[in-house]
């Protein structure tokens, strides 16, 4: 299998080269750019698989670099973001962009490796909210979503029809961070009124009704909720 291509954008030195080091051990194919020009320019050429992106940055900065690639300047490269603690409103918005994920700095080169792994492998498998209604069976958890039923810990649990979508479209994506402003996308279109401060009404509820089940929905704070993978 080819080698999958890594553009990692980042301007300090030994961040980039710890990085570097770590890719190309675990067998990646890896370019660098030090600025955000630097790094359009490079994603453009080389079309990699996946970019690993610093959201500080000196010139475009990492959050207008993401919305450039995701309006067509570098193919449909998946992002990872790296951020400093505090800049929760940059990861969120760096989500809402359509970054796949992020690591917050200090971080360990294995979590960077992880998540990186993690987000190819869901890119590959595709969307699975794609097709035919799918039964979606996450531990102990099974959402049937053809009959809208959802059994926990072997228990029927009767759901709104609202907490359903929110369970629904987190479960799509599980180990993927949803902010509230793209639950509120994902659930409404169906004349519900959901807002951000709904949403986290409708995830008490949901951790409320699905009992042991409840722990896998995780908040993660400043930014929103995932299901556990
Ligand atoms: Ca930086």
């Amino acid at each position: 299998m080819e080698k999958k291509q890594i553009l990692v954008i980042e301007d300090e030195e030994d961040i980039l080269a710890l990085i570097h080091y770590n890719l190309v051990k675990a067998g990646y194919r890896v370019e660098c750019a030090t600025s955000g020009e630097e790094g359009l320019e490079k994603a453009a050429s080389l079309q990699p698989d996946l970019l690993v992106l610093d959201l500080m940055l000196p010139g475009i900065n990492g959050l207008e670099v993401c919305r450039r690639l995701r309006e067509g300047h570098g193919g449909e490269a998946a992002i990872v973001m790296l951020s400093a603690k505090g800049e929760e409103a940059d990861i969120v918005a760096g989500l809402e962009l359509g970054a796949d994920d992020y690591v917050t700095k200090p971080f360990s080169p294995q979590i960077l490796l992880a998540r990186i792994k993690a987000v190819l492998r869901r890119r590959e498998q595709g969307p699975s909210d794609s097709g035919p209604l799918p039964v979606l069976s996450i531990h102990e958890l099974v959402i049937d979503a053809g009959r809208n039923k959802v059994i926990a810990a072997g228990n029927e649990v009767e759901l709104t029809l609202t907490e359903f979508r929110v369970l629904q479209l987190l479960a799509g994506r599980p180990g993927w961070v949803f902010t509230r402003a793209q639950i509120v996308d994902g659930v409404r279109g169906e004349g519900y009124a959901v807002t951000d401060r709904s949403v986290d009404v409708q995830i008490v509820g949901l951790r409320k009704k699905l009992g042991v089940c409840g722990a896998y929905i995780e908040t993660v704070r400043g930014v929103g909720y995932r299901l556990k993978e």
